[in-house]
Parts: structure tokens; C-alpha cells; sequence
């Protein structure tokens, strides 16, 4: 038998991931994952759905959300865990940024159509389905429009930072999404530290501003920086969350549930906050 293992950060159709809550779910109960967070992009969309079909499927789902910020000249993403998805400070935050979403689409749908390419707002809209739009949207209808042969190709010649349709999303500063996570009750995690090129002097520097805890494990991370994001954890009494980052198959294949994210991660922020599980 295997050991149950947890999976705190998947992507589903709400942002920029393929699966539905509902297949979500259903992988992680074949994988042997006995709990999950969906944590789209700037929204708790799908944390209902996916609460629901775990409650049929003996999943615990935490709720969750992945927030960008901008600190220093980097992007950082922190994951907010055991937030009230329905709290106001959260549902206003999502709302503020499907907003800004749309209208940074429209301007690089501009971009394309000045560069040759005839794409229409409505096209992406549809491909986004009523989810907030990200950019995988915006490549998808380019491969539809037979504009490019892959997404990968969308994103290297045109929708990449630097390229020609390029527009950097409305992003807030750390404080401000540590803010909306704390008010809606939730932990505050930083997300695959070792991407942002973070050091141990920022992860002090964020702890002090009120973050909880560290994503230790993902897929990204190879096992010496495990190792040591783990030390640092330790040393600075900072929780540890992991997750496979899984957008349903972008990457490939469904990563779903295959890293080895032990299941006390979430005993430890329970038992430190007194956070209850859904
Ligand atoms: P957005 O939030 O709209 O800026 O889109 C960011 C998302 O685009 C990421 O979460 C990835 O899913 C996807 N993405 C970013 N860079 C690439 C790339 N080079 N190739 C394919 N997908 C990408
Ligand atoms: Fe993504
Ligand atoms: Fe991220
Ligand atoms: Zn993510």
C-alpha cells in the first residue's frame, strides 16, 4: 500500500489549467491523494465545485488561490490556503482582477492585430470559456486561427515577457496580497521560492511581513533545493506546503498527486492556526 500523500497546488479550467474540479478530483482519489487545493490564478471560482465532488469522493479539499506580486523587480506567487472563499475581501479581489484581465487581452489582441494576425477578443473569450483570461487563452486561439503551430511557439515569438504582444498583467504588491489572504482568514505561503531566484534574506523579509509558511516541494524544485528550503523552514518556524503546480496537461501529462508531499504539512497548519478543513 501506498502511503497518502496531498497535493496543495493544482490549477483548474477557472484560471489556466485543463481539468475541470470535477476530473481534478477524480485524479487525485486514482492517485492516491487524500487531499488537494485548487489554487487558480487570482480566483476562488472553482473551490466550490471542487468542495463538492471531494465531499463525494472522501477528498479534502482546502480552499486556496495563487496571487501574483510584484516585489523588487520580481514577480513572486504566494498561495493563500484555508482562505473563506466567500469572504468579500476575496470575492472583490477576483472581481477587480477579471476585470483587469479582460482589458489587458483586449490590449494584446491589439498588439496581434497590429502585427498581421486577425484574432478577435470574442475568439479568446471563448476560449476562456467565462474563466478570468490568461495569455494560454490568448495562444490557444492563435493555434486555432492557425497563426502558429503550438502554444510553446505562441508564447517564445509573441505573448512571452519582451515579445511583441507582451503586456504585463495588473499585479499588487506583497503586503497587499497578504492582506487579502489574511482577511479572508487564510495562511499565507510563498510559492516555489527557488523559481523567483529568492534568498534567505527575502524569505526572512516576508515572514516578517506576516507570511506562514514556504512551498517546499514542487515540481520545479530538484531535491537540494527541498533540502534546503526545508532547513530554512525549520529555522525560521515557517510552515512547508507542496504541490505538483499541475495545469492539467499543459506541461505535458496530468502531474497531478506525483510528487511525495506528506500529508503532516497539513497536520502542521492545523495544528499551529486552528485551521478546520472543509
Ligand atoms: P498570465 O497569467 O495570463 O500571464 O499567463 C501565465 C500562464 O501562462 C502561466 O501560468 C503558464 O500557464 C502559461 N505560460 C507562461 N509562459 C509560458 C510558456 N513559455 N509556454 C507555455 N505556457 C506558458
Ligand atoms: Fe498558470
Ligand atoms: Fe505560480
Ligand atoms: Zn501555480
Amino acid at each position: 500500500m501506498h502511503p497518502k500523500k496531498i497535493d496543495l497546488h493544482i490549477h483548474s479550467r477557472y484560471s489556466d489549467g485543463l481539468l475541470w474540479p470535477r476530473d481534478i478530483v477524480e485524479y487525485a482519489a486514482k492517485r492516491n491523494v487524500c487531499a488537494i487545493s485548487i489554487t487558480d490564478h487570482d480566483t476562488v471560482a472553482g473551490v466550490d465545485d471542487a468542495i463538492q465532488y471531494g465531499k463525494k469522493s472522501g477528498i479534502e479539499v482546502i480552499p486556496g488561490i495563487e496571487i501574483s506580486v510584484s516585489w523588487e523587480n520580481r514577480e513572486l506567487h504566494f498561495l493563500g490556503y484555508y482562505i473563506d472563499h466567500h469572504h468579500s475581501a476575496i470575492q472583490s479581489f477576483g472581481k477587480m482582477f477579471e476585470i483587469a484581465r479582460k482589458q489587458r487581452a483586449e490590449k494584446i489582441v491589439q498588439c496581434l492585430n497590429d502585427l498581421g494576425f486577425v484574432i478577435s477578443i470574442d475568439h479568446v473569450l471563448e476560449q476562456a470559456g467565462g474563466s478570468p483570461i490568461g495569455r494560454p487563452h490568448i495562444a490557444e486561439a492563435l493555434v486555432e486561427k492557425n497563426c502558429v503551430f503550438s502554444i510553446r511557439e505562441a508564447f517564445i515569438k509573441y505573448l512571452g515577457e519582451g515579445k511583441p504582444a507582451y503586456v504585463p498583467k495588473f499585479i499588487v504588491p506583497p503586503a497587499k496580497a497578504i492582506d487579502i489572504i489574511k482577511q479572508a482568514g487564510g495562511l499565507v505561503f510563498l510559492a516555489h521560492p527557488r523559481t523567483a531566484k529568492i534568498t534567505e534574506s527575502d524569505i526572512q523579509t516576508l515572514a516578517d511581513m506576516g507570511m506562514h509558511g514556504i512551498e517546499t516541494i514542487h515540481t520545479k524544485h530538484t531535491n537540494r533545493d527541498i533540502a534546503y528550503l526545508q532547513e530554512i523552514a525549520q529555522k525560521y518556524n515557517l510552515l512547508q506546503s507542496g504541490g505538483t503546480d499541475c495545469h492539467g496537461g499543459r506541461e505535458g501529462g496530468i502531474i497531478l498527486g506525483t510528487l511525495s508531499v506528506p500529508c503532516w504539512f497539513l497536520t502542521a497548519m492545523k495544528t499551529k492556526y486552528g485551521t478546520s478543513s472543509t
